[in-house]
């Protein structure tokens, strides 16, 4: 693709989904509504042409949504109006996964193989679709990394052409159809019998004690079950007392770094700078990860009630809640929320609470690496996800140069009961350094895979008992913590409590909240394979050391399960040392330590 526009024309229909995003010629204000319950894109207000390069991801991913794929007539019409070169608009269209520039069938079924769904029987499926060839009249299909599904394995997420995506749960043969000739699905936007949180009702809950107990769909279940309480007293106190609370609470980001919250809060609440932002990180991709969509499709108006209190807090007017694509059902869920506290002056102009802050909803497109924060911050900019050198930090020089807080959808959450009942009360839980609830995701050899709550301080054991324990006759061999990313641990670990300062001690990471149970039947080279594979595909290849790394370290490793050769095991480790050194993100300094822990524990013996 070239940096000069060619003369490839748009058709009309492609025509028409692209100005529905961007308008026709740079300063028409534009509200995207594709269905009765607005459920897409949302931008009001009049833009000039030069600050419209925003826009570039969401006019991409509705005509991928609408037509199926990106054509060059599409893309130069996107570039026309956005005045954005083509070379450019070709670099972020193919930095997704979710957006193809090839002809491309109605359907795009994306089957999980990540790590739980191969050993749930995804592998199967695939060797099914596989005898067919990859494409079907009206159909195509592709291996997908980790859906966020790994309570329901194996999972799907199918892209439709015009129509809503779906997601398929526990999926067998059946829901898959009679592939090739015959790709209809058997299977609505398949919600399982089986409740993603287990513990659903119990009194003791904080994060997750509306789930399964209001409805999500509507204000009023929310407001009976004290929703807005919160962000009422928060306007009682003002924005100082907020801050102060957050600080004494101890709350620390829940999305693995564990960055103290108030640290962020404040720097922006201080700057002198009057544009601030505030994002709610909901790109939730990390493998073995799903309580974030739980929050977001069972609970939608505690993350819009947190951003509206954070928003408020910090000064900022507008919030991005930017949620991974394959997420459509907490997608809808959130938007219509949205839509609801609009109407009644909950958030936007607000009169009604005294706050002005409104929230603006982006997709993501599938990509990892778009959860790293400044990668997101590019990726909203409608720039290739890639992230920036730090520093200077978002608090500094955020979204749009401004200073931006950036948190995840379960650390805003806590953001209510802080405000509600005192940060003192919220740092009471959990221990000095670790304090509040926590969320734990469960998967793999347990009996009730889901989202758990516990106060930090609970024991690797307790959640793995909360979960029901290991089915009959199945021993823990291992314990992958914190997904991908994460390390695996043994289970002479089972009784080190879970926080992070026991973590640090420990030499592992809580990272996200992962904790994905083996059994010993585990193939841990094919386990280990996977996440090699993961991490040589999401690399966004900025630096050497990760892009050329990642894939030594899959050949070292395929080599390690084959034959060995001397010196493979020493590669490894000198590759990892010099992704630490020499990455600009924590994707390449962490991409080898599942890989290296395991086969210090003799994983692949
Ligand atoms: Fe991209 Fe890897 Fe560098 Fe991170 S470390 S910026 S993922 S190349």
């Amino acid at each position: 693709m070239d940096l000069r526009f060619t003369e490839a024309q748009p058709t009309a229909a492609e025509r028409e989904v692209v100005e529905s995003v961007t308008g026709p010629g740079g300063v028409e204000s534009h509200r995207r509504v594709r269905t009765a319950a607005n459920l897409r894109i949302f931008m009001t207000g009049r833009q000039s042409v030069v600050d419209r390069r925003h826009l570039l991801l969401p006019a991409l991913e509705t005509v991928q949504s609408e037509i199926g794929w990106v054509s060059e007539g599409a893309l130069m019409h996107i570039c026309r109006v956005l005045s954005v070169p083509p070379a450019e608009a070709w670099g972020v269209a193919t930095f997704y996964s979710l957006i193809s520039v090839d002809p491309s069938p109605s359907e795009v079924w994306h089957i999980c193989d990540d790590i739980v769904c191969r050993r749930a029987g995804a592998l199967e499926l695939i060797e099914r679709l596989e005898a067919g060839g990859a494409e079907a009249p009206n159909a195509r299909w592709a291996r997908s990394p980790c859906l966020g599904q790994c309570d329901l394995a194996p999972a799907a997420y199918i892209q439709r052409a015009g129509e809503d995506d779906l997601v398929m749960v526990e999926v067998g043969a059946s829901e898959l159809g009679e592939w090739p000739n015959n790709t209809s699905l058997s299977m609505a936007n398949g919600r399982s019998a089986k409740p993603t949180v287990p513990q659903s009702g119990q009194p003791h809950l904080r994060l997750l004690r509306r789930v399964g107990v209001v409805d999500p769909e509507c204000l009023d279940s929310y407001l009976a079950a004290g929703g807005y309480q919160a962000l009422e007293k928060a306007v009682e106190m003002g924005p100082e007392a907020v801050n102060g609370e957050i600080k004494t609470s101890g709350l620390r980001g829940r999305g693995g770094a564990a960055f103290p919250a108030w640290i962020k809060w404040e720097a922006v609440a201080n700057s002198p700078e009057p544009v601030r932002y505030l994002i709610c990180n909901a790109d939730e991709s990390e493998p073995g990860t799903f309580k974030d969509r739980v929050l977001m499709e069972d609970d939608p108006f505690s993350v819009i009630e947190s951003m509206t209190i954070s928003g408020y807090a910090i000064g900022a007017r507008r919030g991005y809640l930017y949620i991974r694509g394959e997420y459509p059902l907490a997608t809808e869920r959130l938007l219509r929320a949205m839509d609801s506290a609009r109407q009644r002056g909950l958030l936007g102009d607000t009169s009604g609470t005294g706050v002005s802050f409104d929230i603006e909803l982006r997709r993501g497109q599938g990509a990892y690496i778009c959860g790293e924060e400044t990668a997101l911050m590019n990726s909203i900019e409608g720039f290739r996800g890639e992230p920036r050198n730090k520093p200077p930090f978002p608090t500094v020089s955020g979204l749009f140069g401004k200073p931006t807080v950036i948190n995840n959808v379960e650390t805003l959450c806590n953001v209510l009961d802080i405000v509600t009942e005192g940060g003192e009360a919220f740092a009471s839980m959990g221990t000095a350094q670790s304090t509040g609830p926590k969320l734990f995701c469960l998967s793999g050899s347990v009996n009730r895979p889901g989202v758990y709550e516990v106060e930090f301080g609970a024991t690797l054991r307790d959640l793995i008992d909360l979960a029901g324990g290991l089915p009959e006759g199945l021993e823990p061999r291992a314990i992958l913590l914190g997904g991908a990313a994460g390390s695996f641990v043994l289970p002479d670990l089972l009784d080190m409590p879970l926080t992070f300062e026991a973590a640090v001690e420990a030499g592992v990471s809580l990272g996200s909240g992962v904790i994905m149970v083996f059994d010993q039947h585990t193939d841990f080279g094919d386990i280990l394979a996977r996440i090699a594979a993961f991490f040589r595909d999401e690399t966004c290849g900025q630096c050497v050391p990760c892009r050329v790394g990642t894939v030594r370290i899959e050949e070292a490793l395929a080599r390690i399960r084959r034959r060995p050769r001397p010196g493979d095991l020493e590669l490894i480790t000198e590759i990892d040392l010099a992704m630490r050194d020499a990455s600009i993100c924590g994707l390449g300094h962490t991409a080898a330590i599942a890989l290296r822990s395991a086969l210090d524990l003799g994983l692949l013996e």
